[in-house]
């Protein structure tokens, strides 16, 4: 599959219905999530990928959609339904799992990818548990971050690695009321890190 098609394909699926401000709930743009699963697949890593806090699916669809054995972990029940439909449509079989990220056990897993909580709100615990869970259950993560995390995320996940930082144009769209423009580009990070088990 050509990464335009991808994106083609991922730009048509359902979104949030009603996208939780204090969940931080914001669907990677087809552009983005493309951007990644190319690079994922372009390292082999796309063997059995987890999806961190799935929302409506995007990420792990696209996993899916690339070939991977895919799961996707979601706390929110309607997102949840939205993300097995998205699924359902496409004839894919993603296992969509409702539990909490921070309790979450999961073995068999070699990559997660995943678009966490920015830690922006002060009600989501943000990115930590996210880093935590992924390093816990699996080898690789592909995992996006605000501008300027290097640091803390380097240190934060030692001694696992980051081995690459991309910087991916992510062109956020208006759904919550005080964003004033349409469309506003901004730029994310992208880390690649390989997980060290103590
Ligand atoms: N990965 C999706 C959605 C990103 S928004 C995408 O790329 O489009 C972050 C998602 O994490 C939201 O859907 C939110 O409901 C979910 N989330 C937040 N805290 C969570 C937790 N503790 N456990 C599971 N999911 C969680």
């Amino acid at each position: 599959m050509k990464k335009k098609q991808l994106e083609i394909m991922l730009e048509r699926l359902e979104g949030f219905s009603k996208p939780s401000f204090i969940r931080e709930q914001y669907s990677t743009p087809a552009s983005v999530a493309a951007e990644i699963l190319f690079l994922a697949a372009l390292r082999n890593d796309l063997g059995t990928v987890c999806d961190l806090g799935c929302g409506t699916g995007v990420l792990a669809i696209g996993a899916a959609l690339m070939g991977a054995r895919a799961v996707g972990v979601e706390i929110d029940k309607d997102a949840l339904a939205t993300a097995r439909r998205n699924a359902e449509r496409l004839g894919l079989d993603v296992d969509f799992i409702r539990a909490d990220v921070r309790k979450l056990e999961l073995e068999g897993i070699d990559t997660v990818i995943m678009n966490p909580p920015f830690g922006a709100q002060k009600a989501s615990e943000g990115d930590r548990a996210f880093l935590s869970t992924a390093q816990r259950i699996a080898r690789n993560i592909y995992t996006l971050h605000n501008r300027g995390s290097h640091d803390f995320i380097k240190k934060y996940i030692f001694p696992s690695v980051v081995q690459e930082v991309y910087c991916i144009p992510f062109p956020l769209k208006r759904c919550f009321e005080f964003h004033s423009k349409d469309i506003k580009v901004i730029e994310v990070e992208l880390y690649r890190i390989t997980c060290q088990h103590s």
